[in-house]
């Protein structure tokens, strides 16, 4: 594979296309991390993270994919046989659930049927029952990439608030952080945790934990074991620009470079274009006579969307004739949605027309494998985001 010319499309849900700004960013020495002119760029990233997770507190970043920032959310906060509210809404969740799981925590699990985003209403009810403050922390996923289902986390804060409860929020913003609007201070999250190779265009292997003054406290009477993943040496350290470990000297180059791209196009923009290019993609979706799998309008994601295969047709089969036909990788149905659903990633570094050249190649590939559909969807969705260029 990968011998026709012309860039391969990754439209996959993350990672997503590095941009050629950050690419040659990273394209650069490795430097002595505990130097000055790696303290004066770590500055400004400690610094400038922030602004993307929209914190004042301190943001830690380690070199890991997302699952370790999951796993660091849980250890720094929590003790040995503390139960967690999790909500299913989809394979992402039933992954943070199965790791808390082998860390010997209590996951409670308020089941989803993976077309939803997380309900405040029945997270609420749950916590009121608790009386006795048995749960710890309620842990939600924001944008669930296997569904394409965004939880709403303001309403997720009202509803802990509601019922009284003192638990933390742990909210998992890997594939909606630079794509969808995200406010850690302002909705009262206590960790959030993020990932390098989605919304924020770079490569796999940074994740991150923003951390909130109640979180910090309850870190200090946490008895979870840890060592590589705790807060406080390297919060400590962060405060002079330095890092207790080795830090990813490269990713971190090209993460000064994507927050300086996110501010300079503008973080509304940014959110304005996801959601213009999931609603184009859904009428594109509409008009192949194909359904969407999120089933509740108000939690579409502007990151992906998850499209349902016809009955008697495999999505993995369809994605294979995509890749081989037109080189575009799209996403695979996870678990128990395996085979049945495809994903269309339509976030980081992406426009209009490269919108319609995924759109496209989706719309050819079902002509060649011999799905049935309806032709046009490229053309409404033409239609959709020709209405609305100007807009953002
Ligand atoms: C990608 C993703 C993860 C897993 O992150 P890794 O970097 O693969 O460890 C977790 N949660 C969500 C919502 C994701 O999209």
């Amino acid at each position: 594979m990968n011998t026709m010319p012309g860039r391969h499309f990754l439209q996959i849900p993350g990672p997503t296309n590095v941009p050629d700004r950050v690419l040659r960013a990273m394209d650069m020495p490795t430097i002595d991390h505990r130097g000055p002119e790696f303290q004066a760029m770590a500055e400004r990233v400690l610094a400038g993270i922030r602004t993307i997770f929209k914190t004042d507190n301190p943001v830690v970043i380690y070199p890991a994919s997302g699952t370790g920032a999951w796993e660091a959310a849980l250890v720094n906060t929590l003790s040995p046989g503390d139960t967690v509210l999790m909500y299913e809404t989809g394979h992402f969740a039933t992954l943070w659930k199965s790791l808390a799981t082998k860390l010997g925590l209590k996951p409670e699990f308020i089941e989803g049927d993976w077309r939803h985003g997380a309900d405040p209403d029945s997270i609420e009810a749950r916590l009121r029952e608790d009386r006795e403050g048995r749960i710890k922390a309620v842990c939600v996923v924001h944008n669930e990439t296997s569904t394409g289902a965004v939880s709403p986390i303001g309403d997720v804060r009202k509803a802990i608030d509601a019922a009284g409860h003192p638990a933390l929020l742990m909210v998992d913003t890997i594939s909606s952080l630079a794509s969808i609007d995200y406010r850690h201070d302002e909705w009262g999250v206590d960790v959030t945790i993020g990932g390098s190779q989605k919304g924020l265009m770079l490569p796999p292997g940074l994740s991150f934990n923003a951390v909130s003054d109640k979180a910090l406290s309850a870190s200090r009477g946490a008895d979870m074991s840890r060592s590589y993943w705790d807060w406080n040496e390297m919060i400590a350290m962060n405060g002079n620009g330095f890092f207790p470990f080795t830090p990813a000297t490269n990713l971190l180059y090209g993460l000064d470079e994507a927050i300086r791209m996110l501010h300079e196009e503008g973080l509304d923009h940014v959110f304005a274009r996801h959601a213009r290019h999931g609603e184009a993609t859904r009428r594109a979706v509409q008009a192949w006579g194909l359904d969407v799998l999120c089933a509740e309008p108000a939690h579409y994601s502007g990151s992906l969307t998850a499209v349902m295969m016809p009955g008697g047709h495999d999505a993995d089969q369809f994605r294979k004739t995509v890749l081989d036909n037109f080189n575009m990788s799209l996403g695979n149905g996870l678990s128990k949605l395996a085979g049945r659903v495809f994903r269309i990633g339509h976030l980081g570094d992406f426009n209009d027309l490269m919108l319609l050249g995924t759109l496209a190649g989706v719309e050819m590939g079902l002509e060649v494998a011999g799905v049935p559909y309806r032709p046009g969807g490229v053309q409404e969705a033409m239609n959709c985001i020709s209405r609305r260029s100007g807009d953002d």
